[in-house]
């Protein structure tokens, strides 16, 4: 079976979608679009693991430690520009377990390790750490998390807010290039996309792009057999849905305006992009099954 698209970064697997979980991926897979639900701490990535068990296909997991939840902290729904169905939350410090990770990594409905990288947008000092220090410790874990991907032969899916050249710097040193991946939610230049594109990564795009125009000069320039798509839901709803709770059915909205963007017919930009998906993330699942 081949999939009408990939929304290959959404969050069922959180408390926004506590209540309806089940038919919010009932309606999706009746529509033909597949998903990859995305963990940012332990107990949100075993949760992706448990939803991806119950479907024999289009449910997949990626479990990571995301380098906000390195620190308490206050995640604000108002700041994510979303009013309905998401609630604001406190976060619990996690130091990452690499064997508790692991485990989770090996499940055969795994498609990537993340999300995991770096976010410089919310760093403050916390308490008795300084800004060097916060830095230092997200580069730690986001490097145990890559040594667990080359491990386990998974992909990365890649976090990263305004720290995009340390990230690049790291996956050089780390030689990124033989594990490849996605870099979630791109919002950086033309110029830093082209290093990710050379070292082999892909980027996704989200809901954004329908109503921020400070995309379209990547997105016009990206090759499309290198670029992806996804909701990152509950987040960023594209139009014309902004003010509710975001899913991945919508990420057909997505899709549509790259078709827009790159002027390419939907039809070949939908089957490029769910093969590109296909390709990095699920392919070799969807093979193991006997
Ligand atoms: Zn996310």
């Amino acid at each position: 079976m081949i999939p009408k698209l990939i929304d290959i970064h959404s969050h069922i697997n959180f408390n926004a979608f506590k209540n309806d979980g089940p038919d919010v991926i009932k309606r999706t897979l009746d529509a033909g679009v597949w998903m990859i639900l995305v963990g940012s701490q332990i107990d949100t990535s075993r949760r992706a693991v448990m939803y991806a068990e119950k479907y024999p296909a289009g449910v997949y997991a990626a479990i990571g430690l995301h380098p906000i939840h390195l620190f308490e902290g206050h995640f604000d729904a108002a700041e994510a520009e979303q009013k309905a169905g998401v609630p604001s939350y406190d976060t619990r410090p996690e130091v990452f377990d690499y064997n508790a990770y692991k485990e989770l990594a090996l499940h055969p409905k795994t498609a990537a390790i993340g999300e995991c990288g770096l976010d410089y947008y919310r760093v403050m000092e916390h308490g008795t750490h300084s800004m060097e220090q916060v830095k230092k410790m997200q580069a730690d874990t986001f490097r145990q998390q890559v040594s667990l991907a080359r491990e386990v032969k998974k992909p990365l899916m890649i976090h990263c807010r305004n720290a995009y050249e340390d990230l690049l710097q790291i996956l050089r040193e780390e030689h990124g290039e033989e594990i490849g991946g996605d870099i979630h939610f791109f919002a950086g230049s033309w110029n830093i996309a082209k290093q990710f594109l050379d070292l082999g990564f892909y980027l996704s795009f989200t809901g954004v792009i329908t109503f921020a125009r400070d995309y379209d000069e990547v997105l016009r320039n990206a090759p499309l057999d290198r670029i992806m798509v996804e909701t990152d839901a509950p987040y960023v709803t594209p139009v014309p849905h902004r003010g509710k709770r975001n899913e991945p059915l919508y990420v057909e909205f997505v899709a549509r305006k790259i078709a827009e963007i790159k002027n390419l017919p939907e039809e070949e930009v939908f089957r490029q992009l769910a093969e590109n998906a296909r390709l990095l993330f699920t392919h070799d699942i969807e093979n193991s099954k006997e």
